[in-house]
């Protein structure tokens, strides 16, 4: 078993320090359990979304997305067992009365003072609200606990108008909400979190290899964004204890600070969920297959993750501390498309020619991809501000560069740096982005320093 390379203090410092996330409310004492992102976390939030919405969605002719509301009739969660099943066992200590969740604390006596805990009783999750100008019974709604409802219910609205042939999927990113009894971990548990989940229809009987298909094409979705192999593990639920209306159940796990942890939940759900919904509203929800000529009620494979905890899990991995001369360098290892800045533009110095100079070259590149432009300390400084922060290239603009028309680009991961003409920048930029050695040179480049490895 791998262990992690960094501690969690060291992640949620990180963190603040640098504007990745902030606790909700913070000037008011905070608000447990909710999190607010910062201009570095929304950027890498954003790109983790898009990195699941360009795999799942955009890159395939079988999948559609949609985003349906976190408000919905009442109907829909008593259809889908969450208004009696959505509980968690909840025991409170006698002692000091503190609650905990009864599956996630080990051993019988209270974690905080060690006194005896209540038989548990089931504490449902969902928040609820009222709708409308006046609270009572009948205007009771809640804030969804997963965005997968809203694909079951909305499967018929879907078929007809893409007129899409089994297998085919439904995706969609979104906030949900649990009103967990305990959270933690920094953002790992939260009350008010995103998911990505996909419900991928198919025909009953081949479920078991589509799970198979779905488990591999997860696992290597976090592979190719940057995720260690070594890190990802298939902890597969016991057949005994799964719901009566699940085939299989895995959960991805992932090694996270405090130790192997859920990141994404994978579930083979039968024709439950569709079916449910077809008797609760009285619309038919199934498939006419045209090569067999029979209707059937589709099985369902669901891959469910949090966004929260990819965002945690890549920061995890992507930590690393170096020793760089006399001191220790932090550097933030982002697969580049997830990397909330790709290239910095940083002026050798503020007088008014050169910056000039390096404001016309950030012109240049900007739009293309996310820059910052930095003329603040020492280039030391900055170098390391940007490594910290994750940025795969930093533009160095010097007075040479106002007689060459050439820039250093330095590499976050080795700090080998090559000279380049600002005509080729963009391209050579973007070939880098995408994967292309670094120390390959576009005419008329050269090799600056080749000290360090490169990846
Ligand atoms: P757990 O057992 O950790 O409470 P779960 O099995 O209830 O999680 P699912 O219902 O399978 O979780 O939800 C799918 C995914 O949504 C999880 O794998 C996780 O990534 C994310 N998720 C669920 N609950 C939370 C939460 N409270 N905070 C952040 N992410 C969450």
């Amino acid at each position: 078993m791998s262990e992690t390379t960094v501690n969690m203090e060291k992640l949620v410092n990180l963190c603040q320090r640098r504007g990745f996330v902030f606790q909700s409310s913070e000037i008011y004492g905070g608000l447990s359990g909710c999190w607010d992102y910062g201009p570095l976390g929304i950027e890498l939030k954003r790109n983790i979304k898009q990195a699941w919405w360009k795999a799942m969605v955009q890159d395939r002719d079988d999948m559609v997305g949609i985003e349906s509301s976190i408000l919905m009739a009442p109907q829909v969660w008593v259809a889908s067992g969450h208004l009696v099943n959505f509980t968690d066992p909840l025991v409170e200590c006698k002692g000091c009365n503190q609650r905990f969740r009864a599956d996630l604390i080990a051993g019988t006596k209270c974690p905080n003072c060690g006194g005896a805990l209540s038989e548990p009783r089931n504490f449902n999750t969902m928040f609820k609200t009222f709708i409308g100008p006046v609270e009572n019974d009948a205007s009771v709604v809640y804030l969804r606990p997963e965005t997968a409802q809203g694909m079951f219910v909305n499967f018929d609205n879907v078929l007809q108008t893409t007129r899409k042939k089994l297998p085919f999927g439904i995706a969609q990113q979104g906030k949900s909400f649990r009103n967990e009894i305990t959270t933690g971990n920094f953002i790992f548990r939260s009350r008010e979190f995103e998911q990505m989940e996909m419900e991928y229809f198919v025909k009953p009987g081949t479920d078991e290899k589509w799970f198979e298909y779905w488990l591999n094409e997860r696992m290597n979705w976090y592979v190719n964004h940057g995720i260690k192999r070594e890190h990802l593990s298939i902890l597969e639920h016991e057949k005994a204890k799964l719901a009566h209306y699940a085939k299989r159940v895995c959960d991805i796990t992932f090694l996270y600070p405090m130790g192997w942890e859920e990141i994404e939940g994978l579930a083979s759900r039968t024709d439950y969920d569709l079916k449910q919904h077809s008797n609760a509203s009285g619309k038919v929800l199934d498939y006419y297959d045209d090569e067999t000529k029979e209707h059937y009620t589709p099985y369902v494979i669901e891959p469910a993750v949090g966004v929260d905890r990819c965002f945690l899990a890549f920061l995890a991995d992507a930590y690393h501390e170096e020793p760089d001369k006399d001191e220790t360098r932090v550097v933030l290892k982002f697969h580049p498309s997830l990397a909330p800045v790709k290239v910095a533009i940083l002026p050798l110095s503020k007088k008014e020619n050169l910056a000039a100079y390096a404001k016309d070259v950030h012109q240049q590149i900007r739009g293309q991809y996310a820059t910052q432009y930095d003329d603040t300390q020492s280039i030391g400084r900055r170098y390391r501000r940007q490594d910290e922060i994750g940025t795969p290239y930093c533009v160095t603009v010097d007075f040479q560069s106002l007689e060459d028309h050439r820039v250093t680009v330095r590499d976050r991961d080795s700090m080998n740096q090559i000279r380049i003409p600002v005509a080729e920048l963009q391209k050579t930029l973007t070939a880098k982005l995408a994967g292309e050695a670094f120390l390959k040179l576009p005419a008329g480049g050269e090799v600056v320093t080749a000290k360090g490895k490169e990846a």
